[in-house]
Order: C-alpha cells, then sequence, then structure tokens
C-alpha cells in the first residue's frame, strides 16, 4: 500500500516526537475535538513535542505539506480558539511545562507555553513573589493559553491582564524559525510586536517560551464578603466604589442563580435574601489596606448591605474566595452545560445591562447566571442549558448573540478576556469596519504564517466574504490540495 501524503507527514511527526505523541486514531481524537466553549471538531491528528525544538519541527513539517497547524495548551479556552477546524493537526503544548529560569532580583521568569498558570505563583512564593493575572480557570490553564488571549482575572482589575505582565516570548514560525519579540526587559526598542503577538489567539504562531514579569507578595490582603438584597443594589455599590477613588485588587459579583449553584458544593451560607454577593480584596501596605477597607464597608453599608465579613487571615480568605472560584464548575448542580458569553460594558452601564440580560432570559425562558469580574465592567452572563434537548443550542446561541449586541449597544466591546476565537467572528463587523479587518488580517502575511496557524478563526467567514472583503483571504480551513 502506498502511503499519501498525509501518511507520510504522521510518519515524519512520529520521527520528531515519537509514535506515542502522535495521536491519530479517531477515538484518541475525541480527547482533542473541543475546549470550554460549545464548538466541537476533530482535528485530523494531534502532536504533542516533548521539547520547544520538536514544536517548531512539527510546525515546518505541517507547513511544508500545506496544513495549518492549531496550537493548544490546556484547552479550556472559551472561544472555541483550540478547537480545530477541518483538516488541521493540532500541536499541543502539554508536555512543555519548564519553569526555565527565575530571576529573583529582576523578578523576571522565562517559563514553557504549557506551564500552568498557578503552578508558577506557587514555585515561586517561597522568593516572597507571584505571577499576577489569575484566570478563574489557573488550577488548569497554560501560560501560553494567557497569551494568546491576552487573559485577565480577579486580581487583574487594579495590576493590569497578561499584557502588562508579560515582557516578551519566544515564537515559532511557520517554517520553523524561532524568534524573540520584545524580551527579558520591560521596554525593547522598535515595534511592539510582543503586544501584537499577545491576543492574537495562535493566528500568528506559537509561543514556545515566555518572559513574564514577578510582583512582590503585598504585606497585607483583605477578602471582603459584602451581600446585598437586589442587584441594583451590588452594582450601585462597584459604582460608587470606584469612583470614591478606590481601586480594589479584585471586585467580583455573583447573582441569585448562581448563589443557587454554589451552595451546595461550597456552603458559602449566605444569607436567605442574598440576590447578589460581591467578592472584594485590597492588598498592599497594612495602612492603604486599612484605609481603603474601611471606605468601601462604608460605601456597602451606604448601599443598603444584608451581611458583611472581612478576614485577612490566609484560610479564611481562601474559604470565601471557594464559591466564586469555583462558580462556573458549580452551575453543573443546576444543568448540565453552559455558555458563557463575554462581553464587557462601561462600568456605569452594569445595572442598565443586567437588567435587558435578565429580560432576554425571561423572553426567551433561558436560566441565566451572571458571575463577573464586576469592576472591570467585564459580564459574564453564563446561559445553561442542556445539550440534549433538541435545538436548544441554537437557542442559547441566539440568546448569547443578542446579549453581545446589548453590551456593543451600551458601548462596550464583543471580548472583556476570553477572545474571539470561532464562537464570536460573526459579530465582529458590529465593532469593526471591513476596512478595519483588512488591516488586522494583513498581520498574517507580515508574520508569513500563510494561513499555517489557527485558520478560519477570529476573522469571519463564509461565503462571498473574501471575495467582498479580503480580510478572510488568509483564513480558509486548514487542508492544502497536497493531500
Ligand atoms: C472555569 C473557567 C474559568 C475561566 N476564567 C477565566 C478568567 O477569569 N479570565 C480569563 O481570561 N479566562 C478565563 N477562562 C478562559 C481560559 O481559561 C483562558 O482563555 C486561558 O487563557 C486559556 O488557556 P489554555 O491553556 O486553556 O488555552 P487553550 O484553550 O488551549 O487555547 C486558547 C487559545 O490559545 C491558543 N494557544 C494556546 N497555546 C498557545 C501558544 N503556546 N502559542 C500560541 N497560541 C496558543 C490556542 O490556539 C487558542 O486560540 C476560564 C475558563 C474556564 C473553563
Amino acid at each position: 500500500m502506498t502511503m499519501n501524503a498525509f501518511e507520510r507527514l504522521l510518519f515524519r511527526l512520529r520521527d520528531v516526537v515519537g509514535e506515542r505523541y502522535v495521536v491519530h486514531r479517531p477515538d484518541a481524537l475525541i480527547v482533542y475535538e473541543y475546549d470550554g466553549s460549545v464548538d466541537k471538531h476533530l482535528p485530523r491528528a494531534v502532536v504533542v513535542p516533548g521539547t520547544t525544538q520538536e514544536l517548531a519541527l512539527c510546525v515546518a513539517l505541517c507547513h511544508e505539506v500545506g496544513i495549518a497547524v492549531v496550537p493548544r495548551g490546556s484547552g479550556t479556552g472559551l472561544s472555541g480558539g483550540a478547537v480545530p477546524t477541518e483538516g488541521t493537526v493540532q500541536i499541543v503544548t502539554s508536555r512543555l511545562r519548564s519553569i526555565i529560569e527565575v530571576d529573583a532580583e529582576n523578578r523576571i521568569a522565562i517559563v514553557e507555553p504549557g506551564v500552568i498558570n498557578a503552578d508558577l505563583s506557587i514555585a515561586v512564593e517561597s522568593l516572597g513573589l507571584y505571577y499576577v493575572p489569575d484566570p478563574s480557570s489557573q488550577r488548569a490553564c497554560s501560560i501560553g493559553g494567557n497569551v494568546a488571549e491576552n487573559a485577565g482575572g480577579p486580581h487583574c482589575l487594579a495590576y493590569g491582564v497578561t499584557t502588562n505582565h508579560v515582557t516578551g516570548m519566544e515564537v515559532a514560525l511557520a517554517d520553523g524559525s524561532m524568534v524573540w519579540l520584545g524580551g527579558e526587559a520591560r521596554e525593547a526598542p522598535g515595534y511592539d510586536l510582543r503586544g501584537v503577538f499577545i491576543g492574537s489567539e495562535g493566528t500568528l504562531g506559537i509561543a514556545t517560551k515566555i518572559a513574564v514579569r514577578l510582583m512582590p507578595l503585598p504585606e497585607m490582603i483583605r477578602t471582603m464578603v459584602a451581600v446585598f438584597g437586589s442587584m441594583d443594589q451590588a452594582s450601585k455599590s462597584v459604582s460608587d466604589i470606584i469612583a470614591g477613588g478606590v481601586v480594589p485588587a479584585a471586585l467580583e459579583m455573583m447573582d441569585r442563580v448562581t448563589i443557587d449553584a454554589v451552595e451546595p458544593t461550597y456552603h458559602p451560607n449566605y444569607p436567605a435574601e442574598a440576590q447578589a454577593v460581591l467578592i472584594i480584596e485590597v492588598d498592599g501596605l497594612r495602612e492603604s489596606v486599612e484605609d481603603q477597607s474601611a471606605a468601601i464597608e462604608q460605601l456597602c453599608r451606604d448601599n443598603g448591605v444584608a451581611s458583611y465579613e472581612s478576614s485577612d487571615d490566609s484560610e479564611r480568605r481562601a474559604e470565601l474566595w471557594a464559591a466564586r472560584k469555583g462558580a462556573i464548575g458549580a452551575f453543573g448542580n443546576l444543568k448540565p452545560n453552559y455558555y458563557l458569553v463575554d462581553g464587557v460594558v462601561p462600568r456605569t452601564k452594569l445595572q442598565e445591562v443586567l437588567a435587558k440580560v435578565a429580560e432576554i432570559g425571561a423572553e426567551m425562558d433561558l436560566m441565566i447566571a451572571n458571575v463577573f469580574h464586576a469592576g472591570d465592567g467585564n459580564l459574564h452572563p453564563c446561559i445553561l442549558f442542556d445539550e440534549r434537548i433538541p435545538g436548544e443550542t441554537e437557542r442559547v446561541l441566539d440568546a448569547g448573540g443578542q446579549i453581545l449586541k446589548l453590551c456593543v449597544d451600551a458601548g462596550g466591546a464583543l471580548s472583556g478576556e476570553h477572545g474571539i476565537g470561532l464562537e464570536k467572528q460573526a459579530y465582529m463587523p458590529l465593532v469593526f469596519t471591513d476596512d478595519d479587518m483588512r488591516s488586522m488580517a494583513r498581520l498574517g502575511p507580515a508574520f508569513a504564517t500563510d494561513d499555517g496557524f489557527n485558520p478560519s478563526k477570529v476573522f469571519p467567514v463564509g461565503e462571498g466574504s473574501e471575495a467582498e472583503t479580503g480580510y478572510s483571504k488568509t483564513r480558509r480551513a486548514g487542508t492544502s490540495d497536497v493531500v
């Protein structure tokens, strides 16, 4: 039997990474067909390189035969970014988990892309340091995935998101060459290609090493939980806190549906009248923590808080956070599936938009939970549903689209932190003109990707769009006529 071109590619990939790390049997590929979103598609094959050199070689081999690759970290993405598209090979970074170097004096670490976010902070804790961006998925997601999505997290309100904490990265390009964008210094001369790569959702190359900033652990941390009898009171408190000149390290909100979901698993014992919970954290020097927390408590009391607790004790603080950090998993207590919409609105529009989100839920008879980074105005309405009911997924996606439009109409954005991926590409025209998208799409050829990475993502695809707009030109599906 003659080997076709794809089988020859598999043979060469096995030569690089070893038989065990090239997955191509359909039953084994199922593990890689999805991420945390609702989209699914099988890759043609999956490669799990053991070194960054192996990774670059695999990229080059795929490129040589015109097969596009889809980078994958831990697969926790919520916009379908790591979901394969037709004919693609997935390259997974889960074996690249070394913390290569920690320079405590300059507060810099160099890590491989598969390093799990939380593991970095654990590794440098004894040096009095930590890595700030803390997505709620931080015990599972990779730093490479964080870079690709420009991930945020509860503690990004005061300190900034991933782009503020990554000084540079080594990237494998389509031909297998590796280049550094930025470096270990905070500022690099020339164009900020580091900034371009961060948030590029795996479309420009694969990050193989990442230089991150570490921060000193704060002298004191205080966590406060404020429970309100209405969402309006909680939303107003959020606006008042920020307007009052306090920027807490974290300012998170959960609504009644979320409270119902977390109660049986985490037993936070919120009072019966609870309709909204704020989790607020301040950190820094002792005096400033005392001042800020006193101001926050007063504002919450002015807004009629029903119960209020604060703690500086690390064990109790972890308990106060547990329900928020585990909220998305706890939705399984209410429904088997969730679809999380990641829109952003100006903070002052929180009340208005949340009320309209509730109206959409009521009109469409859908259960919607809200658990989100309130301080950033980053909404996360989670539509809870059961995908086994015929037509339910389509209804949920329709409701999600309506919520995104609401956010944009309120002066917000399509994504706060989860990216566009497959999930929101159709909504790009709500905020970008064809000219905008054509300009953005020119970055692909500038990185010489020749559509080699994560095709058919981010930009809208569909009949006629290439001819009419040009921006989907480099965003086609991943096979070439070689195979
Ligand atoms: C329960 C839960 C809570 C979450 N909370 C948050 C939150 O608070 N904040 C937040 O921002 N996100 C959150 N997320 C979303 C998700 O965890 C983040 O987007 C995270 O950054 C994805 O990392 P990953 O390793 O899982 O990436 P994947 O899902 O594997 O990939 C995500 C994207 O990155 C690309 N990619 C992966 N690795 C690389 C690489 N080395 N080089 C180039 N491209 C690469 C992929 O192609 C894809 O486009 C949450 C998800 C879940 C399930």
